[in-house]
């Protein structure tokens, strides 16, 4: 079995594992200060980049940091999610589809409503 170890924890894992020092700051509640939020942002984003938890509870947790949804490729460009906490800025869903423009210039989008079946 392939190990790794984590960068924040230095702790010793199966490749398949999460790191539990992770989990628990990611199942933690999230800070209602800017500062922190970012401080924790930096933490997940810094390098090494090495994915310690599932990538769903990471996006999960940075939408909850950030405030807002946040599609899975601005992942790849962390200074752009860091940048736009730093500044306060809260951007539109409009942005979001931009940076999807500028990742993938001649991707089509489609979108994609999905209504919760509460009964
Ligand atoms: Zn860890």
């Amino acid at each position: 079995m392939e190990k790794y170890i984590c960068p924040r924890h230095d702790i010793e894992l199966l490749k398949k594992d999460a790191c539990p020092k992770c989990l628990e700051i990611i199942n933690s509640v999230v800070p209602d200060a800017q500062a922190d939020r970012l401080e924790e942002l930096k933490f997940w984003c810094e390098e090494p980049r090495i994915l310690t938890v599932n990538i769903g509870n990471l996006l999960e947790r940075v939408e909850k940091l950030m405030g807002r949804p946040v599609w899975d490729l601005e992942l790849a460009h962390p200074e752009d999610l860091i940048h736009e906490l730093e500044t306060n800025q809260k951007i539109n869903f409009d942005r979001v589809l931009d940076k999807i423009k500028d990742f993938a210039p001649n991707a089509t989008m489609i979108p994609l409503i999905v209504e919760e079946n509460n009964e």
